[in-house]
């Protein structure tokens, strides 16, 4: 794209509904949140438990940054690696069952390590057609055979795995889908990888802090097996930012020395590391947020049920209200905002074309009527 050429380009995105543009939020992240001075009930972030503004959690963070500074200065292979980034990863590793756990600076960044650490020229990486972006960006950075199988189908996956003679082979998934909400054949996919001698990669940004009574996907189905290897965000339900890896110490060791953007990039605020225990605890403390979610997810389902905006199989808290056109996506995304809710509109290349939709992401902080709510404004104002 040349200088020259960016603003006809914008325009284009312009007229074909897909230019985005950011708000900024007057308050914290919440169930209500402030833009341009308005109020609004919010069904946007992946904030699910609520403890992105916990006072638990806003003080851990102020006792981390006295204790710790602010900056870690340094990566952490020269001396940007604290005690308080040790101990978030014993506890971390402790907390879904693993041997080891390693901290990275976002979720994008540990897929990127992982995938291109394990996997490179001569190798094969076979991953489900939905997953997220930066696993994605993992696999083609790594150079390795990059073979996309369809959603959720063992079969393909399997006639994929059976016609390679790559000598690593790699299989990535979302654990939760992010856009649709629904899930990953996890022990049905570990059966496979022993069979053809592959890693199991586990994306779980939408499942820790939700699933297995907060302790993710992978404890919740009670998996355990050294070619597993589980990542988690902590900026979702963690309420955090940053995310870990958790496998076998081997496998660590291994991302040590080799996971580029472990080596590479400025070791996260120790401050956030010290905060993950606090983390932690309120995650598995939640029971009753939890709770709360599936009276959510079970709501909207029961109310979407039948119509023409089915929300799928997902029993997680994303929920989405699939349209099809963007233009009516964005029409019913403005029309919500106007009463006050804020639900965001999902377009391509972010879904498939033709699967614009409204992407209602739950939190524990809301309730069973305002949801309700929200669903009949919804309903009324899509069929209308
Ligand atoms: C959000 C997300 C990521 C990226 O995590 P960050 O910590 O936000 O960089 C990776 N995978 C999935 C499935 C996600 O939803």
């Amino acid at each position: 794209m040349r200088l020259q050429d960016l603003s006809a380009a914008l325009l284009e995105l312009d007229a074909s509904h897909r230019r985005r543009q950011r708000v900024s939020l007057e308050s914290p992240q919440g169930v209500e949140i402030i833009i341009d001075g308005n109020e609004y009930l919010s069904f946007a972030s992946n904030d699910y438990l609520g403890l992105a503004d916990h006072p638990s959690l806003v003080r851990a963070v102020q006792q981390g940054v006295e204790r710790w500074g602010v900056g870690s200065g340094a990566a952490h292979l020269l001396t940007g690696h604290s005690q308080a980034h040790q101990q978030a990863e014993e506890a971390l590793a402790r907390f879904v069952g693993r041997e080891a756990a390693l901290l990275f600076g976002s979720g994008y960044a540990a897929n990127l390590a992982v995938i291109t650490s394990l996997v490179g020229r001569g190798d094969a990486v076979f991953a489900d057609r939905l997953n997220h972006a930066s696993l994605n960006d993992g696999c083609l950075l790594s150079r390795a055979d990059f073979q996309r199988f369809r959603h959720n189908d063992l079969d393909h996956l399997e006639q994929l795995l059976a016609g390679s003679s790559a000598r690593t082979r790699l299989i990535a998934v979302d654990a939760v889908y992010s856009m649709d909400g629904d899930e990953a054949p996890l022990p049905e996919l570990l059966a496979l990888a022993e069979r053809y001698d592959a890693w199991l990669y586990i994306d779980d940004a939408h499942g820790f802090g939700v699933l297995g009574q907060g302790r993710g996907s992978q404890a919740e189905r009670d998996l355990s097996s050294e070619r597993l290897i589980y990542m988690a965000t902590l900026g979702k339900a963690a309420g955090l930012a940053g995310a870990f890896v958790a496998g076998s110490s081997l496998l660590v060791d291994w991302l040590v020395n080799r996971g580029r953007t472990y080596i590479f990039s400025t070791a996260q605020p120790p401050a956030l590391a010290a905060a993950v225990s606090t983390s932690l605890r309120l995650i598995a403390e939640a029971d009753d947020r939890r709770e709360r979610l599936a009276q959510l997810v079970a709501c909207c389902r029961r109310r979407l049920a039948g119509t023409a905006y089915s929300t799928g199989t997902s029993r997680t808290p994303i929920q989405p209200f699939i349209i099809g056109g963007d233009a009516h996506a964005m029409k019913l995304a403005q029309g919500l905002q106007q009463q006050g809710y804020w639900v965001p509109a999902i377009r391509p290349p972010t879904v498939p074309d033709n699967g614009a939709r409204l992407r209602i992401s739950l939190s524990a902080l809301h309730d069973v009527q305002q949801l309700d709510t929200l669903l009949d404004r919804m309903l009324l104002l899509a069929e209308s």
